[in-house]
């Protein structure tokens, strides 16, 4: 029988790659990206890591295992998904952090925030919107803009969280053709946002 609890979580994959988007693109990050997420964006490009019972469950010890097995040379790790939020991550950033490592959390924020971390990137998504108390512990707000509509919803979202959060509109991938030049205008207007590319993309790394 799988069990998840707080100590045995269900991950995707665990790698050693380049933070591709955000305020830390282009830094070297090792990625833990969990399995399942139920918020559903259509345009979503790790669909694999929807189905949480796809994926093996893999104690907080053996997590621990892996990133010390991938010998990188950066400490900041991303916790990712899928939505991480949907498990207790109190004790796997509480260990994470006791080796040393500096702990950035994407999320939707549509479950509640549990854990520990250093940098938390907030994208919400309309579909599940995120829990009220996660805007004012948002580092940075990450918007994806799939269409013209996105930039209201990403005013709306940046009138909630702190002041020093940063503020990052990102074209969705199949629409940067069409986005890019009305991201451009945006930023122009609205000067404390900026435009987040989702670098790995373009250099072809995961
Ligand atoms: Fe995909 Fe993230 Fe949206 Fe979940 S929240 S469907 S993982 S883009």
């Amino acid at each position: 029988m799988r069990v998840i609890d707080d100590n045995n979580i269900p991950v995707m994959e665990i790698f050693s790659s380049i933070q591709g988007e955000g305020k830390f693109a282009g830094n070297p990050a090792i990625f833990v990206r969990l399995s399942g997420c139920d918020v559903g964006c259509h345009w979503c490009d790790v669909k694999e890591s929807w189905e949480a019972g796809k994926h093996s469950i893999m104690h907080i010890k053996s997590i621990l295992d892996e990133v010390l097995s991938l010998d990188a040379k950066t400490k900041k790790i991303v916790i990712t998904g899928g939505e991480p939020l949907m498990y207790g991550l109190t004790n796997l950033t509480a260990l994470l952090i006791s080796e040393g490592y500096e702990l950035h959390l994407e999320t939707s924020g549509a479950y509640p925030l549990s854990g520990k971390w250093h940098w938390i990137c907030l994208s919400p998504k309309k579909m599940k919107l995120p829990k009220n108390d996660i805007y004012l512990k948002a580092d940075e707000l990450k918007v994806i803009i799939y269409n013209k509509d996105d930039f209201n919803f990403a005013i709306e979202a940046s009138n909630k969280v702190s002041e020093s959060c940063s503020l990052l509109v990102q074209p969705e991938w199949s629409k940067s053709e069409e986005m890019n030049i009305e991201i451009i205008n945006f930023v122009k207007e609205n000067v404390k946002w900026s435009i987040s590319l989702q670098q790995h993309k373009y250099l072809n790394i995961r």
